[in-house]
């Protein structure tokens, strides 16, 4: 006996939905598996549980599977997970070595069966753009690569060595020997500096400030643009920065522009400081987030911009669920 798996998505929880997905995911796996229907000895599915509307089992019936036993069931309510998803396992009588078929937005499920895929989220600061990179990088098991934490490893070189980030040959004379390494750890992204791990010392205040003017001067950017292009060229990942749908990957099959109102931009940040028992004043830290987004959107070399393929989410109102939701819809929409 051999076992098969499959999976699909729904648009949406409609009976004729359902019939259509469960009739074009079993002739898929048939085909891919040049399987004949009296070989099927049952099948089992198991759809999420915001799938009401018919039995996938009993579409299956009507798609003309009928010698085969079969049952249907749901599975739990379980956050992160694909939504509208509907699997299947099927018990086969013939040797073979199975081809396992996702379809449609459950196609992300396995990446090793959909292959490589990048997925970019750019956006200004705050807008919510690592919190969400991170959750849709843990759920797809993905790797996350935070790129602007290299440009903050950068400016706190220069703000430790007591040169001026605006000062471009001594910030490039700088960066010439300086080791910048990105690790991971338990799925985290750590950000070495000459073997120091800076990864808390680069979320400070004056930190962030210098690594917008640091990222304007166009050797610095090349030289971490090219290491953020290996690293994406190598395996499937999120990217989350200011550039990374227009310039450091224009061809990533998933594009994402966030953004916010600056007043929810500038609370997030003062809740995340004040959480780690900083002292801040609102009104400083909004203007400073203003000041940087500008400096962002002016740059001559890929400044802060919505690609023109990326999808606008306005997170504004949204909660981190939210967004991670209405970014996988769109995945599964595109595939
Ligand atoms: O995202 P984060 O706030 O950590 O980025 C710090 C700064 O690094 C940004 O203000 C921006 O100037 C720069 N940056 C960039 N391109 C990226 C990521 C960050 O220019 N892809």
């Amino acid at each position: 006996m051999v076992v098969i798996r499959g999976a699909t998505t729904i648009s949406s929880d409609t009976k004729e939905e359902i019939r259509k997905a469960v009739k074009e995911l079993l002739e898929q796996i048939e085909s891919r598996n040049a399987l004949k229907r009296d070989e099927i000895v049952s099948l089992v599915f198991s759809s999420t549980s915001d799938i009401h509307s018919y039995y996938p089992a009993k579409a299956a019936r009507e798609a003309g599977f009928m010698s085969c036993s079969l049952f249907s069931a749901q599975e739990p309510d379980i956050e992160g997970g694909l939504p509208l998803c509907i699997r299947v396992m099927l018990f086969v009588e013939k040797n073979l070595t199975p081809s396992h078929v996702y379809l449609r937005g459950a196609k992300i499920l396995r990446k090793d069966l959909a292959g490589k895929f990048n997925i970019a989220i750019d956006g200004p600061a705050g807008s919510g753009k690592s919190t969400v990179a991170k959750r849709i990088a843990k759920d797809l098991n993905i790797l996350y690569l935070d790129t602007g934490a290299m440009y903050r490893a950068c400016a706190l070189k220069a703000l430790e060595a007591g040169i001026d980030p605006a000062d471009e040959a001594s910030v490039v004379a700088l960066m010439r020997d300086v080791k910048l390494d990105v690790v991971y750890e338990n799925g985290l992204q750590k950000t070495l500096l000459d073997g120091r791990d800076v990864s808390e010392e680069i979320r400070k205040a004056p930190v962030s400030m210098a690594a917008s003017t640091v990222s304007k001067h166009a050797s610095v950017r090349m030289h971490l643009v090219e290491k953020q292009r290996e690293i994406a060229g190598r395996m499937s990942c999120v990217l989350d920065g200011r550039d990374i749908g227009t310039f450091v990957l224009p061809d990533a099959d998933f594009k994402f522009y966030l953004t916010a109102s600056p007043d929810i931009r500038a609370k997030r940040r003062y809740d995340e400081m004040v959480a780690k028992g900083e002292q801040v004043d609102f009104d400083e830290l909004k203007e400073a987030i203003v000041n940087r987004d500008m400096q962002d959107m002016s740059r001559a070399l890929a400044p802060l911009k919505q690609a023109d393929d990326a999808v606008l989410i306005d997170t504004s109102g949204m909660s981190v669920e939210d967004v991670v939701a209405a970014i996988k819809r769109a995945m599964q929409e595109k595939i």
